[in-house]
């Protein structure tokens, strides 16, 4: 079964080294950046930055959109500009890439895990109804872990791999328990639940643009919000809380320096319009991965009903640990990338001490799930 497999993706790949994802640069991208070079705008102000953010909010259809350094500091802003602080507690999924736990932490935050569902792969909203119930209160208008007395001041569900998860059924629980939700779209952009863009359903979301995303403009980020107020105090603390002024420098708080420089923006919005372009590439890819494997008897995960997945990195199915560490040397060793997904984020040294509710789904899903080849195919 390995050799079919390995055999399938180099028929779709080629005889070289075949890596898990690689960006894809044509001539408008070395236009653009060029362009930011000769204008001497390379830094934190110039058009690009701001045609992005246009863009970015045309795109995902949020009223507003802050043009960040990368998806990490996205998250840990958008945090901070909620309200987050040292004194909260924050629920993720422990499925997850390990910056959005961290983002948590760097707000001073204590992350909560739930569960998973085993067919998203993201926050299962019965696994955080369940635990929200059972372990915390209403005080003071405000949801508070019964264990610990802390605040549940947000909750940061994840679209895994571009896969959309029950975002609306989880932002229904939030709302019952009054509490606000950062979606980490990271890996989601182009991908839609019930025909809304993900990372839209919440106060805020966050979308990376690293090298080895859907689209990438070498290292940057963004967060889109509906919320006037927030995206203003994002940008504000973004760009070291500076007081708009011709030539005095006076800040009023203490801030960051977040803001995607200009230079980046100009291949952010080279790529932003190949968009399109990638996303039907890319879908190809995985209906023709989805045939093979339904014929091979291999598990291959899909997007659930009403979800449209950009299809980042696709994923199969094996039948248990031993399984899937065999197929990783299989063909790792004969130069074809494939990885496992992540070490559940409660495992890693520094999470281990953090509140988990039961994680089945999350534990069933590292043991079996890995990702293949999944470029953007063109010539
Ligand atoms: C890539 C990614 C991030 C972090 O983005 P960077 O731009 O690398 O900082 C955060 N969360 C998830 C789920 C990611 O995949």
């Amino acid at each position: 079964m390995f050799e079919k497999i390995s055999s399938k993706i180099r028929s779709l790949f080629g005889d070289a080294y075949i890596p898990l994802h690689t960006p894809h640069f044509g001539e408008k991208e070395k236009a653009y950046v060029l362009d930011a070079i000769d204008s001497t705008f390379v830094s934190s102000v110039g058009p690009y930055v701001q045609s992005f953010e246009e863009r970015m909010a045309l795109l995902t259809g949020a009223r507003y959109a802050v043009a960040m350094v990368n998806g990490t500091a996205s998250l840990h802003l958008a945090l901070v500009a909620m309200g987050v602080t040292p004194a909260d507690e924050v629920i993720t999924q422990p499925l997850t890439f390990v910056a959005t736990v961290n983002a948590i932490r760097h707000a001073g935050a204590q992350p909560v895990f739930v569960d998973v569902d085993p067919d998203t792969m993201g926050m299962s909203p019965a696994s955080l109804e369940e635990f929200l119930d059972a372990q915390t209160e209403m005080r003071e208008g405000a949801c508070h872990n019964k264990t610990t007395g802390k605040r549940i001041a947000a909750c940061v569900p994840m679209h895994t791999f571009g896969f959309p998860l029950r975002i609306d059924e989880v932002i229904a629980v939030c709302e019952r328990f009054r509490i606000p939700v950062v979606e980490d779209a990271a890996e989601s952009l182009g991908s839609y639940y019930k025909g809304r863009h993900t990372g839209t359903f919440g106060l805020a979301g966050t979308f990376s643009f690293n090298g080895n995303k859907t689209i990438t403009c070498g290292g940057g980020g963004a967060i889109v919000t509906n919320d006037r107020n927030l995206a203003v105090k994002m940008k504000h603390l973004s760009t070291t809380a500076k007081i708009p002024h011709p030539w005095q420098f006076v800040h009023d708080e203490v801030a960051y320096n977040y803001r995607m420089p200009n230079l980046n923006a100009a291949l952010a919005c080279a790529q932003l319009e190949r968009l399109e372009g990638f996303l039907e590439n890319k879908r190809e890819l995985a209906e023709e991965y989805r045939r093979f494997f339904s014929g091979l008897d291999v598990g291959f995960v899909w997007e659930i009903e009403g979800a449209k997945a950009n299809h980042w990195l696709n994923a199969i199915l094996l039948k248990d640990a031993a399984e899937k560490n065999a197929f990783l040397e299989y063909t790792n060793s004969r130069d074809i990338m494939t990885r496992p997904i992540w070490r559940l984020a409660n495992k890693l040294t520094m999470f281990s001490e953090c509140q988990a509710s039961g994680l089945p789904n999350a534990e069933w899903l590292e043991d079996r799930v890995v990702n293949i080849p999944s470029s953007v195919r063109y010539g």
